[in-house]
């Protein structure tokens, strides 16, 4: 490390854990470099509001460097890290290798197809802005090809839509397209009734929600029921197709396809050379460097970190959080001569967790304390609203979100780009030919 400039931290990834080590980091001396593909940070609890048409991308996203820009010793670049030389100490980039003195690692993860990556284009994911947008699309446009089809006398045949995973993605995406499908969207189509649609959640596991305790996952089933969603638990997606989801023999025909299942750290993790999990997260040291770089973390979703009793965090944005929190705190501590074998464990703070399932409908569990229903939608609308970045989202999401509670409408039903949907014409088509296929029963809805 020279001695006579401040020395660089290089940040990858401006995510929940990159932004707080920046943020962190912004009165310490030393240069701080945030690298990112993207020139904005997302807010990715509240993608599905995006992908349900709930929400503008403006209103869950924001730009990093307007956001870090009143640090004078943070810099940002839009550019995608390829790799990296531990020895040299660069980080690698199309255009350039960035160098540093510290690295910390925060490129998060994203959706995983259990090997099946074929599936994709059929059952796209949630992870960026740009798929909530193309989920947007495929809903909207679903409903609208339906009601063409129907006006023209050639089909009535109902919507199915079939979300896999019942993880909180899984489970928030079901519930809202059951609330689409039963308040906002009626009253405007003349040849179908979107409340006809149905929606089903399938679950490789036996229960929904397995990272909750049994009560609430008990619950939150009960309330997606309420909502009109049919769960199927202890089912396994066994192939999916243009327009459908197999389960064993199963065959269900679907207009849109969701997936919610699956998780793959980013490929980055791999190339730092050290050992990975099944998921390709960097199994890192008790305090987030990887094994003979002590000058190297890896934070968030990417790594596979332990909290003080042994137990694999989650894959969450507050753990997230206070990894980026911790490892600069450590490098703080060490330019001020702390020495790097004297550093103390990460411990994370469990301050609880929360899941929407839908209109005043959640779970929240904080250590021996469980809510559900309206309560606990509460908690979780207060605390999305205040996490939110800046002050103009917080008020803007704050506002629609109290419209849309009054009036049930969704403001953001913009269908953009293509208007060709995966499977319709393959299916929608040969499917008003022929008999009825498997019907989805719906739950109770109201
Ligand atoms: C749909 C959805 C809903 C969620 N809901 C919740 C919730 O309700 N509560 C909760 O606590 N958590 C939730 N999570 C999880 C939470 O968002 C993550 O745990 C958190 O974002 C992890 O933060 P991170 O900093 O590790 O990564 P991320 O926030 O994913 O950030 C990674 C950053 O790295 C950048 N990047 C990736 N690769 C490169 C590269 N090669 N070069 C440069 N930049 C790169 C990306 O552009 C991104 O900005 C949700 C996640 C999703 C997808």
């Amino acid at each position: 490390m020279n001695s006579k400039v401040k020395p660089r931290v290089v940040i990858v990834g401006a995510g929940f854990g990159g932004l707080n080590a920046a943020q962190s980091l912004a009165k310490a001396p030393v240069q701080v470099t945030v690298i990112d593909r993207k020139n904005h940070h997302t807010f990715q609890p509240l993608l599905y509001q995006v992908a349900t048409a709930g929400l503008s991308p403006g209103e869950i996203a924001a730009p990093i460097r307007s956001i870090l820009r009143a640090h004078d010793n943070v810099e940002v670049l839009l550019a995608e890290a390829t790799g990296f030389d531990l020895d040299r100490r660069v980080v690698e980039t199309a255009e350039s290798n960035i160098p540093y003195d510290y690295l910390i690692l925060a490129a998060g993860a994203s959706h995983a197809y259990f090997g099946h990556e074929e599936w994709e284009p059929f059952a796209p994911g949630l992870k960026t802005i740009e798929d909530a947008l193309e989920i947007r699309r495929r809903v909207l446009l679903a409903f609208e090809l339906a009601e063409r089809q129907s006006a023209a006398g050639k089909s009535d045949l109902p919507l199915n839509f079939v979300i896999v995973g019942a993880g909180p993605t899984g489970v928030e995406l079901a519930g809202t397209l059951s609330e689409i499908c039963h308040h906002a969207l009626t009253h405007e189509f003349r040849a179908i009734d979107p409340a006809r649609a149905h929606i089903l959640l399938i679950e490789g596991g036996p229960r929904v929600l397995a990272a909750y305790s049994g009560d609430l996952s008990r619950s939150a089933q009960e309330q997606l029921q309420r909502l009109g969603v049919e769960v199927r638990t202890s089912t396994m997606v066994t192939q999916v197709e243009a327009g459908a989801v197999c389960t064993g023999n199963t065959h269900l025909e679907a207009a849109v396809i969701l997936w919610a299942a699956g998780v793959a750290a980013s490929p980055l993790g791999k190339k730092l050379g050290v050992p990975v999990d099944r998921a390709g997260r960097v199994l890192v040291q008790p305090d987030l460097s990887i094994p003979q770089h002590p000058e190297v973390f890896v934070i968030g979703d990417l790594a596979a970190a332990k909290d003080q009793h042994g137990k694999m965090l989650a894959g969450v944005a507050p753990v997230a959080i206070q990894e980026g929190r911790f490892v600069a705190k450590l490098i703080r501590r060490e330019l001020k001569a702390a020495k790097a074998d004297s550093r103390p464990a990460f411990h994370y703070w469990d301050k609880g967790s929360l899941a929407t399932i839908g209109r005043a409908a959640a779970v929240a569990e904080f250590g021996k304390i469980h809510i559900s229903g309206f309560l606990a939608w509460l908690s979780w609308l207060f605390v999305h609203i205040l996490f939110l970045i800046g002050f103009r989202n917080r008020l803007l999401v704050f506002i629609q979100w109290a419209w849309s509670y009054v009036t049930y409408e969704r403001g953001a039903r913009l269908i953009t780009g293509s208007t060709d949907l995966p499977g319709w014409t393959q299916v929608r088509q040969s499917a008003a030919a022929k008999p009825a296929p498997e019907e989805i029963h719906t739950g109770s809805a109201k």
